[in-house]
């Protein structure tokens, strides 16, 4: 880039993205206002105080949520909006949660991490005050200073990360891979944990076998889970399931004289609509655990004296916490998690990658990668 270009870019450039401070150039997709492609724009250089680290980024997954936000809404079904303006997220955001990178300066108060070392960033991070905070569980917070939403994302060239805690050592293993791990892989695991002891040795079933079914698979596999029935209306999901391991496949569109009801003591329901949460409640026994993550939206009507005569348990559950995440990334380093398909696309082609990821041109997950 010409020099005097580069120089007036920087100086039209001064954006509360938090973060940012200092004078040399940097150059970061930003997405300066919803419904837009992303600008590329050269910002000042970053500089960690305290307990802050800097991370030059060198891969960043890109996820169907980064997709939402730039469009600025989340779609719920029945022609409902969930909008992001509603949530507080305002460009300009420098989107991108599922983080990878290099350790290049630390704050003095950061005494435990290594400068030129390798990290997966834990993007889910809260106000440190509050209730959920508190108790560890950070990514429920009332107010969230997340990387890629509120807080600038992957798609900088380099961000700071408030506090060493949130690096997680990831030598051994594909770092495209751990910046997965960070939400589809986290979010996967976090449901996978929500489903009790008895889960292990007793039937479970995940409903919907895309991107985070097949990811919940694979870690229930990793875990030792014995008998995981997977349920999707697509022959090649169910086929892919059945080769990574599943004990049973189903199909929910067609289940013909063989009734699931009852026999699941845990259900993830990957779809989130109304027919795949009747199915799953239905599904459970007696004591049994049925986890929402899909948002795929809808209602459904529930007679409640089954809640409590059956008993049940209908949970959400959303990303993961800091303490599901280290013990995510143990587990790939074990060698025993069966690695998802990945595609590097280089960050330049930021843009193009979010347009892939919306017009569903992708298979397995695409990962931003810096050139060197
Ligand atoms: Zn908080
Ligand atoms: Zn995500």
């Amino acid at each position: 880039m010409n020099q005097l270009v580069r120089k007036s870019l920087i100086k039209r450039s001064i954006l509360d993205v938090g973060d940012r401070r200092g004078s040399a150039a940097l150059e970061n997709f930003i997405l300066t206002g919803f419904g837009k492609p992303l600008e590329l724009r050269c910002e000042g250089e970053v500089e960690p105080q305290g307990d802050e680290v800097l991370i030059e980024v060198t891969r960043c997954g890109v996820c169907h949520t980064d997709v939402s936000i730039q469009k600025g809404y989340y779609e719920l079904g029945g022609g409902k909006r969930y909008s992001m303006q509603e949530r507080g997220m305002k460009p300009p955001i420098i989107l991108g949660h599922e983080i990878a990178g290099r350790l290049v300066a630390k704050g003095q108060g950061a005494d435990d991490v290594q400068i030129g070392k390798s990290y997966a960033v834990y993007p889910w991070i809260g106000c440190d005050e509050c209730m959920m905070c508190r108790g560890g569980q950070e990514n429920f917070c009332t107010s969230p200073r997340f990387h890629g939403l509120q807080r600038a994302g992957g798609h900088a060239e380099r961000i700071v990360v408030p506090n060493s805690r949130y690096l997680v050592d990831i030598e051994g293993i594909d770092p495209g891979l751990a910046a997965t791990y960070a939400c589809s892989g986290l979010t996967s695991y976090s449901a996978i944990r929500k489903l009790g002891p008895k889960a292990r040795t007793e039937n479970i079933l995940l409903i919907g076998a895309g991107g985070l079914g097949q990811s919940a698979l694979n870690i229930a596999l990793a875990l030792g889970f014995e008998r995981v029935t997977v349920a999707d209306i697509d022959p090649v999901k169910r086929e892919l399931a059945t080769k990574a391991g599943a004990t049973d496949v189903i199909d929910p569109g067609d289940l013909g004289d063989r009734s699931v009801g009852g026999q699941f003591v845990g259900v993830i329901d990957f779809v989130g609509n109304a027919k795949s949460a009747t199915l799953g409640i239905e599904a459970l026994c007696r004591g049994g655990i049925y986890v929402i993550v899909g948002l795929l939206g809808g209602q459904i009507e529930l007679s409640l004296p089954p809640i409590a005569l059956r008993p049940i348990a209908i949970v959400g559950s959303l990303t993961g916490t800091l303490t599901e995440f280290r013990e995510l990334i143990d587990l790939a380093k074990t060698g025993r998690l069966n690695e998802t398909e990945l595609e590097l696309v280089p960050r330049r082609l930021t843009n193009e990658a979010l347009d892939r990821v919306r017009e569903g041109r992708i298979r397995g997950r695409l990962v931003l990668t810096r050139e060197t």
